[in-house]
């Protein structure tokens, strides 16, 4: 009976930002959580298609917190490599404007 349940619809309203209606769907959400980012992947939410800002629902949002408290499954969960950069370096190396502007 769970199979073939239709697509949950949530109502998110509008978009606080711009009053676009929202757009359903599965987003990846970055959190910073004492220094280290963490990324939770496949979020159901609701998507601004003009602005982008994204709002999920509060059990969702329940989960989310439960999640980023769980330091155990956190820390047994695949991890990704990400470039960091020292955008002062990067103008340095690849100055496009004149110092002064900078
Ligand atoms: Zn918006």
């Amino acid at each position: 009976m769970a199979n073939n349940k239709k697509k949950n619809i949530y109502n998110y309203g509008e978009c606080e930002v711009c009053d676009t209606p929202l757009e359903e769907k599965y987003i990846k959400q970055d959190f910073w959580i004492k220094g280290e980012l963490i990324v939770i992947d496949h979020i159901l939410a609701g998507v601004c298609p003009k602005c982008g800002e994204k709002v999920v629902n509060s059990d969702i949002g329940h989960y989310i917190g439960e999640l980023l408290k769980n330091t155990e499954y956190i820390a047994s969960a695949p991890k990704i490599c990400v470039p960091i950069i020292m955008f002062d370096e990067f103008k340095k190396e690849y100055s496009i404007l004149p110092m002064d502007s900078i």
